[in-house]
């Protein structure tokens, strides 16, 4: 068996969350359980998470379909008004039993992969400290790959990783003023 690897992609480049992505696909079609919490919800109808659930029931993990199970799951409503004097206190207690969610799954020894998607942003906003992330992450079943994904990761977290890419932005469509297209941002 091998050791499970932790991974960071961060950087302001796009591609974050979608690299996380493809290795959770790359994953469930080796038969892997990858699980993928959102800290942050955005307001579009994203298609994974109907990709996702098609998998639910054909891959269920037990070798029979040689696929693993699948699942993304949006942690309470996201935080959207950070960096506003006024975070709603209700947020903080969201992203804090969002946390406490992804801890219980990630010591569960349920999942092959766990994916923390923007879980960078929860910690460079305070919500959640590094050393706590760290602390559960040190305590991990030792098969579990983890992938955290957001801009800012925490040095802490970065020294700890074995893997880290850092997404470089040559550009954007979004500055020629080209909205968000369906199926490359939702
Ligand atoms: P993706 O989900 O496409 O992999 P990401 O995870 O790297 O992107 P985030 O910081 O999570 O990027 O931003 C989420 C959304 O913002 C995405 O829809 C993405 O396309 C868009 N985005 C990412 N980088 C930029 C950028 N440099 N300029 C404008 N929009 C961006
Ligand atoms: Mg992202």
């Amino acid at each position: 068996m091998q050791r499970g690897l932790m991974l960071i992609t961060t950087g302001a480049g796009k591609g974050k969350t979608t690299a996380a992505m493809g290795m959770a696909l790359r994953a469930v079609g080796n038969g892997m359980n990858v699980l993928m919490l959102q800290f942050l919800k955005g307001s579009w109808h994203y298609g994974e998470l109907d990709a996702a659930k098609a998998f639910t029931g054909v891959g269920d993990g037990d070798g029979g379909s040689g696929l693993g199970r699948f699942e993304i799951r949006q942690l309470g409503r996201g935080f959207v008004k950070v960096g506003n004097a006024e975070t709603d206190p209700a947020d903080v207690r969201m992203v804090r039993e969002g946390w406490e969610e992804a801890r219980r799954e990630i010591l569960s020894d349920k999942w092959e992969m766990v994916v923390l998607d923007e879980i960078n942003y929860a910690i460079s906003y305070g919500f959640i400290t590094a050393v706590e992330v760290a602390e559960t992450l040190k305590a991990r079943p030792e098969r579990l790959h983890v992938i955290l994904t957001g801009r800012n990761a925490s040095p802490v977290l970065v020294e700890m990783a074995d893997t880290v890419t850092e997404m470089k932005e040559v550009k954007h469509a979004y500055q020629k003023g080209i909205q968000a297209a369906l199926g490359i941002e939702y």
